[in-house]
């Protein structure tokens, strides 16, 4: 079986890593990938926003399966013009994309589908939303509408924020994305991020994680694409998880079924975990980042007979089995991310780090220059371990990022304090 991988991060070394260890893959190609790809797989450079480049690929190569790592493709339709060429694609269509695509999209079905999640209202004009903000509580949430690379979300405590947001928004900065806004009521809890894979119909619930978005330690600093994560989260109990199936995913994938605009790929449900039980706070149409390094390593089935039964909708036929065991990342980044940073530092030791026995270190923005591993990007390694307990896990990873030399680069030194509290308590 050939696949094709879409994506060039840490989260796609992961999803690569787990299908090179399936007995019915015969070959791997990622586009474009990164030296960590290079390894289990055969790089390619393919125009990942031009479609054209990527079914020509497949129809040369017979590509079996195409796996989208990243949202922007899909929700631009890069699953639709695979589909329309009868190329096997795990990922939803553009209309069922929508659930990441359009925050605005997302609210109106929890609503009609009376899923839980904050209070909202939508504007297309920052007059209307100004007006709106006056009759509302603070702390108050407001969000672009559209993909905004996580910049388009601000949790403003005072009137002036929340103004400010708004007139951010509106102001042209995240072009189409800004065009209308969403104001949320702020939800107070923990935060969670729970995944499953739907055929169309049947879900498979799959494990659950916490990440940590801030850059710096007890969770401050500002917001970035993801600095760690850890599964399993204990906030996320058998009992939680199941609510989350009954109360959010399982009525949105009826929804989106009954809207006919099936949802095909996997769900990913960022949550807040509220006194009340469980709120939605957005979904992603695809596998978090730093999560799906936590998920992978955790996994002990084979994932390309999930995939493609998710495909084909043959999902009620598929199982998908777990380590007990706890899956910890730490995230390298190159020091000033998320703000500028500077490229082409040199990084040693990741061959030291990857030979420990249940570490494993996914690559994100790397290249290669002459033998040299070469730092290419903000987030650029996820040093990921398993370990009996968190405790072990975290000491593990850190031992492996101890072997890493990298200057330039940084980490935080507390991913899964939450459970590491838990546990010690
Ligand atoms: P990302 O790309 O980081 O996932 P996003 O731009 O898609 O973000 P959201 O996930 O909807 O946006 O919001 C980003 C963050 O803002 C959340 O992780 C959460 O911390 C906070 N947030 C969003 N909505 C709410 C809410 N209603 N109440 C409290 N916090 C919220």
């Amino acid at each position: 079986m050939k696949v094709l991988l879409i994506g060039s991060g840490a989260r796609e070394h992961a999803l690569g890593w787990a299908l090179s260890k399936s007995p019915v893959l015969t070959q791997l190609y990622c586009a474009p990938g990164n030296p960590g790809l290079a390894e289990i797989g055969e790089c390619v450079a393919l125009d990942v926003d031009g479609y054209e480049d990527i079914v020509a690929f497949c129809r040369e190569e017979t590509i079996d399966l195409v796996v989208v790592g990243p949202e922007a493709p899909l929700v631009a339709g890069l699953g639709d013009a695979l589909e329309a060429a009868g190329i096997r694609v795990f990922g939803p269509s553009k209309a069922a994309a929508q659930l990441e695509g359009s925050k605005r999209f997302t609210k109106d079905l929890c609503a009609e589908a009376g899923i839980p999640t904050a209070d909202y209202a939508a504007f297309d004009t920052a007059e209307a939303a100004r007006a709106h903000l006056k009759e509302r509580a603070l702390p108050v949430v407001i969000k672009a509408d559209g993909l905004a690379a996580g910049k388009g979300v601000a949790v403003a405590k005072t009137q002036h924020e929340a103004e400010a947001a708004i007139d951010a928004c509106f102001s042209g900065a995240f072009g189409q994305a800004g065009a209308q806004v969403v104001i949320e009521d702020c939800l107070q809890g923990e935060e969670a991020s729970f995944f499953a894979i739907v055929d169309g119909e049947t879900v498979l619930p799959l494990v659950a994680a916490q990440d940590h978005k801030r850059a710096f330690d007890g969770d401050t600093g500002p917001n970035t694409g993801g600095m760690g994560a850890y599964s399993p989260a204990k906030i996320m109990s058998p009992a939680m998880c199941d609510r989350v199936m009954d109360e959010i995913i399982t009525p949105t994938v009826k929804a989106m079924a009954a809207r006919a605009t099936p949802y095909r790929g996997v769900l990913y449900a960022g949550l807040m975990i509220t006194a009340d039980g469980p709120r939605l706070i957005e979904y992603n149409v695809r596998f978090g980042d730093p999560e799906a390094q936590v998920l992978m390593m955790r996994l002990q089935s084979d994932l390309l007979p999930v995939l493609l039964a998710a495909c084909d909708g043959r999902l009620h036929e598929a199982d998908i089995a777990w380590r007990a065991e706890t899956a910890l990342t730490v995230v390298m980044a190159t020091r000033g991310y998320p703000g500028a940073y500077e490229k082409g530092s040199e990084i040693r030791g990741v061959e030291d780090a990857a030979g420990m026995a249940d570490v494993e270190v996914f690559h994100a923005g790397t290249k290669r220059e002459g033998g040299k591993l070469i730092a290419s990007g903000g987030r650029v390694l996820s040093v990921t371990a398993l370990g009996k307990t968190v405790r072990e896990a975290h000491a593990r990873a850190y031992e492996a990022v101890s072997r890493i030399d990298w200057p330039a680069g940084f980490y935080r030194q507390d991913i899964g304090w939450r459970d590491v509290v838990r546990e010690t308590a």
